[in-house]
Parts: C-alpha cells; sequence; structure tokens
C-alpha cells in the first residue's frame, strides 16, 4: 500500500530525506475523484521522476459561493487504488485545516492571465489555485510538477507564477485525455444524465470543425469563433458561458491564429459546467 499521509510536516519531511538522497521529486496536484486524465499525469510524472507524490484536495479556496465545493465527487480510496497502478508513491491528502488553519491570510494573485476566460466568471477562483499549488510546492518542493492541458488556463497561470515568484519547479503540461467519444474526461462528467452526456459530446465536435476550418486555411478568429458558436448552438441543453481565442501563454485575444493560438470554451450542459480546449496550430505551407 502506499502511503496515505494527511500531515503535512511528514510528508515534508519524507519529500526532505528523498531530495537529500538525490532523488527527484515529482509532483501532480488534484482534487480527487480520479479518472484515466490524472493518472496519465501520474504516469508521466512517473516517467521524469523517481518519487510520485499525489496530492489529493478538494480546495475550498477555488470554489465561488455558488459553486459546487460541497457535492464535488470523493472517493479516496477508489483513488488510492488507481494511484497504487499508476505508480505512485505517496498521496498527500490534507483536510482543510491543515492547509489553511486558524488566522490564514496569505494569497497570492496572478494578474492578467486571470482576467479572461474562467477567470471572468469564477472571481478568485485562480488566486486559490495558485495559493494552494504554491502551498504544495513549498511543502513538497518538487522538481518537477505536472498539470493537464485539460485546465489550459491554470497550467499558463501555474507557469507565470512558478517564473514570476522564481520557484524553481520545471513545470509539465500533459496531453488532454478523451472518452472514446470525443468528450474530454472530468471528474464533473459524473453530474451528467444519459441525455446530458449525448448532449457534452458537442464540446469536443465543435473544437474538432474549429480544427477542420483551419485546414481549410482559415486563419481568422471570429470565423472560427462563429463556427464554433454554431455548432453548440446546435444543442438546444448547451448554454454557451465563452468561447475564445488566445494567445496560449498570456491568455490574451488574438484576432488571427496565424501564428498558433489556444481555442477555450466553458458550456454549461444542464447544470454542470464543462471546459475543454485545442491548440490551433496552423500547418505550414
Ligand atoms: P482536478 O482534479 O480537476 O483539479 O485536476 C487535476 C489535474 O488533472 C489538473 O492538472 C488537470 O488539468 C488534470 N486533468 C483533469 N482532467 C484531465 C484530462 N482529461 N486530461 C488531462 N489532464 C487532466
Amino acid at each position: 500500500m502506499i502511503p496515505v499521509i494527511g500531515d503535512r510536516e511528514e510528508i515534508r519531511r519524507i519529500c526532505e530525506e528523498k531530495r537529500n538522497a538525490g532523488i527527484r521529486i515529482g509532483l501532480v496536484p488534484t482534487m480527487g475523484a480520479l479518472h484515466e486524465g490524472h493518472l496519465s499525469l501520474v504516469r508521466r510524472a512517473y516517467e521524469r521522476t523517481d518519487f510520485v507524490v499525489v496530492s489529493i484536495f478538494v480546495n475550498p479556496a477555488q470554489f465561488g459561493p455558488a459553486e459546487d465545493l460541497d457535492r464535488y465527487p470523493r472517493d479516496l480510496d477508489g483513488d488510492v487504488r488507481l494511484l497504487e497502478s499508476a505508480g505512485a508513491h505517496a498521496v498527500f491528502a490534507p483536510d482543510s485545516r491543515t492547509m489553511y488553519p486558524e488566522g490564514y491570510s496569505t494569497w497570492i494573485t496572478v494578474e492578467r492571465l486571470t482576467e479572461g476566460l474562467c477567470g471572468a466568471s469564477r472571481p478568485g477562483h485562480f488566486r486559490g489555485v495558485a495559493t494552494i499549488v504554491a502551498k504544495l510546492f513549498n511543502i513538497v518542493r518538487p522538481h518537477t510538477a505536472v498539470f493537464g492541458q485539460k485546465d489550459a488556463q491554470q497550467a499558463a497561470v501555474i507557469q507565470r507564477m512558478v517564473r514570476d515568484l522564481d520557484m524553481g519547479v520545471e513545470i509539465d503540461v500533459a496531453p488532454i485525455v478523451r472518452e472514446p467519444d470525443g468528450l474530454a474526461m472530468s471528474s464533473r462528467n459524473r453530474y451528467l444524465n444519459p441525455r446530458e452526456r449525448e448532449e457534452a459530446r458537442v464540446l469536443h465536435r465543435a473544437l474538432t470543425e474549429a480544427e477542420a476550418l483551419l485546414r481549410e486555411g482559415v486563419t481568422d478568429s471570429a470565423a472560427i469563433r462563429r463556427r464554433v458558436l454554431s455548432v453548440i448552438g446546435s444543442i438546444p441543453g448547451a448554454t454557451v458561458e465563452y468561447v475564445e481565442i488566445v494567445d496560449a501563454g498570456d491568455i490574451v485575444p488574438v484576432s488571427d491564429v496565424s501564428g498558433g493560438a489556444l481555442l477555450a470554451l466553458a458550456v454549461h450542459i444542464g447544470n454542470t459546467r464543462l471546459i475543454d480546449n485545442m491548440l490551433l496550430i496552423p500547418e505550414k505551407r
């Protein structure tokens, strides 16, 4: 059995011993309810480092007051079984009081990159994300941390924070793992009823249509965006929160994708908010 550690000082001590022995440490931060997308990150960390720590913490600071913190799926025992087979060496699963003790007052705000996309509708979300990731980095002090392209804005925010605050952690971003029909894997997919699950296929279908347009030579962001909106608009149960074409590093809108861009979207299917994205990289002609 891999150790499941809730105590901050214990995981800190274990990691420090490893580091002092010259062992490279990998960290995969998660909120649990693990699926194949998370496990792909763990396997990447296993290939790149010698001691893989997976954190499982449903971080209250990144949920808004009207969001799904209370009903967010939790299954620590199931998660640990999956992690064992994926090659993790230790699980850090603290409780909220461990991470935010009485009197907690320090927050990290990454500016600019957090204004658009998910940041626009989820005020404070990235402040919560950046803060918890910085805390995990300080406790585990990993050489490498692996994040998923699924949360492209989050990956950009973490990369910016690491550069700006000289954290010295290598950030590895892993590709999106999808269900056979294209739906990006997400812990929130289990909220979908069978009809909604069917409707949710539209996210990937819209991204694929955008890619097809690009292959036809269309690089105008407005035209690509219009196509995506019209595909999503064909599904009555789908409500668009945003469809944006931005620079993948700065998360600022770009009017043309000739230099490469990130197409990101958030769509509500019933009461479930889903995000997905695709890097638009024009073929060299
Ligand atoms: P979460 O548990 O949702 O906070 O996700 C933890 C990490 O797993 C984040 O870095 C996510 O980007 C990543 N992740 C979630 N879903 C996927 C997926 N379908 N493919 C790749 N990475 C993912």
